[in-house]
């Protein structure tokens, strides 16, 4: 068998359904597939132009980032936003063990293709598992179980499979199952509409910058909204649906996420908190939040 095919039950490996551990990028177990396979404009969070499909000047020949300490202060903080969501170790030692884009250039293209779809295949799941165990409807819980299976099924089958896959019409299927879930949690928090904050606190509203500090948001449906810069210190964002919802720089120091819908990884490392903010248990704690 070539190394590049896949072995059956390899890539993800067995967990409960319910289980992300295989969902946390491992960078050691990857050639920075997210440092090549890219490309970034130069702008606020990256402070070089950088065409797709080549390495970074800042990587070392290791496959480790030269500047990892000091991103931010040199103009690189969306490198400490970016999660691949553990698609950068499933590709590196599943799909081509024993290989990467530099020993093998002519299937880099394939390498690199095969980061892009896992990355949103991994990140369906990363929703996935947080719909299955919100809900209280054992249909839409098993529902979500069955895309779960069927995506990891997908995944396991590898490179071929990923190609051959309607990634949109998929999406759809698990966003429309997301919504449902979301409507359902932000029901139970009887949302009304918070004092003093207007009428537009909805899907993909623009609150760039706005100040909603200590405000009660729960069961807000804040999908897709513009939350950069805006000031959630002390906000209660339990059962607020977040997804998709774009976090650069908003305050959340001492605000409780720790029920909020839909929160990845990435959005919290793009906003800014301290101790105080509450997270769920499944997120960690930025470093370089203050106390972080
Ligand atoms: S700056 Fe470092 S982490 Fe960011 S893309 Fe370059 S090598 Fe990777």
């Amino acid at each position: 068998m070539p190394a590049h095919e896949p072995q059956p039950g390899r890539f993800l490996p067995i967990t409960p359904l319910n289980d992300r551990s295989a969902l946390r990028p491992d960078c050691a177990s990857c050639y920075a597939l997210c440092c090549t396979a890219f490309g970034f404009t130069k702008s606020a969070d990256f402070a070089v132009d950088k065409a797709a499909g080549t390495p970074c000047r800042n990587l070392a020949t290791d496959f480790s980032c030269t500047i990892h300490e000091s991103l931010r202060p040199r103009g690189f903080s969306g490198c400490t936003v970016f999660d691949c969501f553990g698609a950068g170790q499933t590709v590196s030692q599943g799909y081509f063990p024993g290989e990467n884009w530099h020993s093998h250039p002519e299937r880099a293209q394939e390498m690199f293709g095969a980061f892009a779809s896992v990355r949103q295949l991994h990140e369906m799941l990363w929703y996935l598992v947080e719909a299955g165990s919100r809900t209280f409807d054992l249909d839409t819980a098993g529902r979500a179980a069955d895309l779960s299976t069927m995506i990891r099924r997908t995944i396991d089958q590898g490179p071929a499979a990923l190609r051959a896959l309607d990634l949109p019409a998929l999406h759809e299927v698990v966003r429309t199952l997301l919504m449902e879930v979301s409507e359902e949690v932000r029901a139970g928090y009887f949302a009304d509409e918070p004092e003093g904050t207007g009428k537009d606190l909805l899907p993909q509203a623009d609150l760039i910058g706005r100040n909603l500090r200590s405000v009660r948001l729960c069961g807000a449906d804040l999908r897709g909204a513009y939350l950069i810069g805006s000031d959630l210190r002390g906000a209660d964002l339990s059962g607020t649906d977040l997804l998709g919802a774009d976090l650069r720089g908003a305050r959340l120091e001492g605000a409780d996420l720790s029920r909020a819908l839909y929160l990845t990884q990435p959005q919290v490392n793009a906003a800014s908190g301290d101790p105080e903010t509450l997270l769920p248990p499944d997120l960690s704690r930025p470093g370089h939040w203050t106390g972080g």
